[in-house]
């Protein structure tokens, strides 16, 4: 598989076009910590282009009959599945996910979503009637789609799927730091002859073409999944001409682990669960909240877990940690382990890491306050605090203590679990390791977002409800 990719072009109305700029932004592999590709950096005025563009694909795009929009979609998805392979490598080369979960997560996880919105988008269409009115879906326009780099195609299928199916068309912006594995879609949707303009990619950066996305007047809907900082730049942009926007942003999510939890597993799959992809998932459950009855056996566990892990070479079958997705990402991760003030178990700043690539060792903090930076902001690296709670009450409490709410997880006998689950605000809670669901709805309670993505959910939020009085 190739080491190098050079893209020049971007893809507007269905054709592989110049950019308006030569200027180009580098793409650095950040275990090697070199250069192995770039692309363009696009302009506003590319934005107007692919505009226009998505704007003339909708009208027919919008009315397409279901079965037909649906077996678009289907034949997008196969022409995205074939190169499965090359997803994975890819995100491997510009992010550093281990290959191994790169396959199963960064390339296998999309596809599943995809197809599924290919399923949906071929439903006859549903109306229902409220007395004398006939209430009908509509597809809320063009979509403005602004991606993040941690799950760098995940999440722009999450949206570009929704947004196709619901008979929207796109112009997408992913992250300039893991921009390559969107030109796989772009690809695809050329091969599988997605009618022209109904997805268009423009790459740059966020203050350039994200803030002619986020602020243009023929721009109906701003789907965004990034900081919660830049979503509120991106809100207020829109707010001007009061258009709909959706936000996936950040999160702190609390891991619950009850008096009667099976400790172990608890555990074990809490410390993966926030070590994934190296800590940069917005979901990662960042705070361990145990029980006093056992929270000196589960800091041992969680200490002897996090030092367990191989780190390294990411397309190293033994590696389970690869780097950060940047130097500066490091940076800001050593930053918050340097300035923390709890114990130290495992990991931390001397800990030994390849000299080579951004990495930061596992690392584990017991006795957190749970007020202090470590469990209020988002890290986004592999760093673990683990708090100890008295009873029930004060472990809702304590999760609950934050300005995010996007995931979590609860531990303990099935209905005592589920009791505590229902009480934490967030968008998601996994009760006993309940999987990931790729079709159930996905999205944050307070500043952890507007909006849901995935599934019948997701799909909704790129329609508008018209009610039709006879
Ligand atoms: P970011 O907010 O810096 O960037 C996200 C995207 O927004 C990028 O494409 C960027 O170019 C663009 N952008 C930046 N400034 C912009 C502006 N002024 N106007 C318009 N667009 C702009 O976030 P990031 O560093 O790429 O991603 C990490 C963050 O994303 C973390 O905080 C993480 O929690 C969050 N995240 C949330 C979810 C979720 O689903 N809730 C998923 C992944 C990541």
């Amino acid at each position: 598989m190739t080491t190098s990719v050079f893209r020049d072009q971007l893809y507007i109305g269905g054709a592989w076009v110049p950019p308006d700029s030569s200027e180009r932004i580098p793409v650095e592999n950040p275990y090697t910590e070199e250069v192995f590709g770039h692309v363009p950096a696009g302009t506003a005025e590319d934005v107007n282009l692919a505009v226009s563009a998505a704007r003339q694909a909708l009208d027919s795009w919008a009315v397409m009959p279901p079965a037909e929009r649906g077996a678009a979609l289907g034949r997008l998805h196969q022409a995205l599945a074939a190169r499965a392979d090359e997803i994975a490598h890819t995100v491997g080369l510009e992010l550093g996910t281990p290959l191994k979960i790169a396959k199963a997560i960064q390339a296998g996880l999309p596809l599943t979503v995809l197809a599924g919105y290919a399923e949906l988008a071929a439903r006859p269409v549903t109306e229902e009637t409220i007395g004398n009115s006939l209430v009908v879906h509509e597809p809320v326009g063009v979509v403005g789609a602004i991606t993040p780099w941690n799950y760098p195609l995940h999440q722009v299928v999450a949206k570009v799927g929704a947004a196709l199916a619901a008979g929207c068309t796109v112009v997408l912006k992913p992250s300039e730091l893991t921009p390559l594995v969107a030109y796989l879609l772009a690809d695809a949707a050329h091969e599988s002859g997605l009618p022209a303009g109904v997805l268009n990619l423009v790459t740059g950066t966020g203050p350039e073409v994200g803030a002619a996305i986020a602020g243009h007047p023929d721009i109906d809907m701003v789907s965004f999944t990034g900081s919660t900082a830049t979503g509120r730049a991106i809100s207020h942009a829109a707010a001007d001409r009061i258009a709909r926007v959706s936000l996936e942003l950040g999160g702190k999510s609390a891991n619950v682990i009850l008096e009667d939890a099976d400790l172990v597993k608890a555990v074990k799959v809490g410390v993966g669960n926030a070590f994934l992809n190296s800590g940069q998932t917005c979901t990662a459950w960042t705070r361990m909240l145990v029980h006093r009855s056992h929270y000196d056996e589960a800091v041992e566990l969680a200490a002897k877990t996090a030092a367990g892990y191989t780190v390294g070479d990411p397309f190293d079958p033994a590696t389970r940690l690869g780097p950060l997705a940047s130097a500066g990402q490091r940076e800001r991760v050593r930053g918050f382990v340097e300035r923390a003030s709890a114990r130290l178990v495992a990991g931390g700043l001397d800990a030994p890491v390849p000299a080579t690539g951004h990495f930061v060792a596992p690392t584990v903090f017991a006795d957190v306050d749970p007020g202090s930076e470590l469990a209020q902001e988002e890290i986004f690296g592999p760093v673990l605090s683990i708090i100890p709670f008295g009873d029930d009450d004060e472990a809702v409490a304590i999760a609950n203590d934050s300005r995010y709410g996007l995931a979590g997880a609860v531990w303990g006998s099935d209905e005592r679990a589920l009791a505590v689950a229902r009480r934490i605000r967030t968008g998601a809670v996994d009760v006993n390791g309940g999987a990931f669901n790729p079709f159930a709805p996905f999205g944050g309670y307070k500043q952890s977002g507007i909006g849901r993505e995935l599934g019948a959910y997701g799909l909704a939020e790129f329609q508008q409800v018209k009610a039709i009085q006879r």
